[in-house]
């Protein structure tokens, strides 16, 4: 009888181990990694830079708690200061406490200047999380159903369409922030386009908002950029990071600007586990391995030849819609729901997930090689053919 809560449409397998971009499950079957545990796994499994830090540090210290203070934090913080050219920090634990954080230092921001009912623009297809705040952030009817009432105070828009901001802009007094991912990850890869990205830049900058941009996903080097929004030559006022910033050791982190970093006073906000030595020291290395071994012209080099592999095998294919993302963060749209090929790539030993119904989304480790990159089309191609070959059940 399972005792773990039926949360997850799991796959029957269970994995015992990792190298680099293979992973082995009990079987012993091997497996190439082209989901990095959710775009999570910067540096693969296993690898041997980051296994003797970690171990390190845990001999030392895991925990002190917020009490005291934890050096790793300001070492972390500085690097993150440094890569985005904004100012403060805060740490937590995962991706929705980083948005919740972001949603309350805007809210806040609003109290400020006097409005008592802010309002936060969000957007169409956006993923922010799964606490009540950023559900109502979210912009998928299916994940919210059952979890009403939400939170007011969202103002929703579709993206790239600068007339519906403009819009938002007249009517709504009381908004004081955008809030929207660079590459929407969970709503199928969808690129803000960087011309959007700069009109919401200067929208923000003549109402006073704040350009809140969730780089949980897109972020940490995915792109060939540290951050995604780099690439359109912008700089937001509050940016929430999570995911691959541990290389899968748990942490979020909320970077704030100028007009944001001082939203937040002693005793607005916090968390028990937000910040802890292993975490900082999970994020300190990591950026540092990233550096050290120049993953970014890894994740742009080997995303280039992987996304010309993925065009080559299926542009003008009947029933592939489009293939779109940036450097190691790659969606391929079918024209029907394909969660099926879920379960056919991990029987041709591929990890990789579906989103949005019908996005084959691929988010591998950033020390991917050009080798693995032409193995996954390889391994992917004919499942996608016979898939869209089949009648439609
Ligand atoms: C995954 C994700 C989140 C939520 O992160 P969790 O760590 O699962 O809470 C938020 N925003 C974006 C863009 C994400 O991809």
């Amino acid at each position: 009888m399972p005792h773990v809560m039926n949360t997850y449409g799991r796959l029957p397998v269970a994995l015992s181990h990792g190298r680099g971009c293979r992973v082995w499950d009990t079987n012993g079957r091997e497996y190439l990694d082209g989901l990095g545990g959710i775009a999570v796994n910067t540096l693969g499994h296993a690898h041997p830079k980051l296994v003797p830090a970690l171990q390190d540090q845990i001999a030392r210290l895991i925990h002190t708690s917020n009490y005291y203070q934890v050096p790793l934090q300001e070492q972390l913080a500085a690097k993150l200061v440094e890569l985005s050219g904004m100012t403060n920090v805060f740490f937590c634990n995962s991706g929705l406490e980083a948005n919740e954080a972001a949603i309350k230092i805007a809210r806040k921001f609003g109290h400020d200047k006097g409005i008592e009912m802010p309002e936060i623009v969000v957007y169409d297809k956006a993923f922010h999380g799964r606490s009540i705040a950023t559900l109502s952030a979210t912009g998928n009817p299916k994940v919210q159903a059952g979890f009403g009432p939400l939170v007011p105070g969202f103002v929703r828009i579709p993206l790239n369409d600068v007339a519906a901001l403009e819009e938002v802009a007249k009517s709504r007094p009381n908004v004081v922030a955008v809030f929207l991912e660079t590459i929407q990850g969970e709503g199928g890869v969808n690129p803000a386009r960087a011309e959007y990205l700069r009109e919401v830049r200067r929208v923000c900058d003549e109402r006073g908002w704040l350009l809140m941009i969730d780089e949980v996903q897109c972020g940490i080097g995915r792109t060939g950029k540290w951050f995604a929004h780099q690439w359109a030559g912008i700089v937001p006022d509050v940016m929430p990071l999570a995911k691959g910033l541990g290389s899968g050791v748990p942490i979020g982190a909320v970077v704030a600007g100028p007009k944001a970093a001082n939203v937040l006073q002693p005793g607005n906000h916090g968390t028990t586990f937000g910040g802890n030595p292993l975490a900082m020291r999970a994020g300190v290395e990591t950026l540092r391995i990233m550096e050290e071994d120049k993953l970014l012209d890894n994740a742009a080099k080997v995303g280039a030849a992987l996304k010309a592999g993925l065009e080559r095998e299926f542009d003008g294919l009947s029933g592939v819609v489009e293939i779109r993302g940036q450097g190691l963060m790659l969606g391929i749209e079918l024209d029907r729901p394909c969660g099926a090929l879920l379960g056919q790539a991990l029987e041709a030993g591929l990890l990789m997930s579906v989103t949005a119904d019908k996005v084959i989304r691929i988010v591998p480790p950033l020390i991917l090689s050009e080798a693995e990159a032409a193995e996954i089309v390889t391994k992917l191609a004919p499942l996608v053919k016979a898939f869209l070959a089949a009648p439609s059940p």
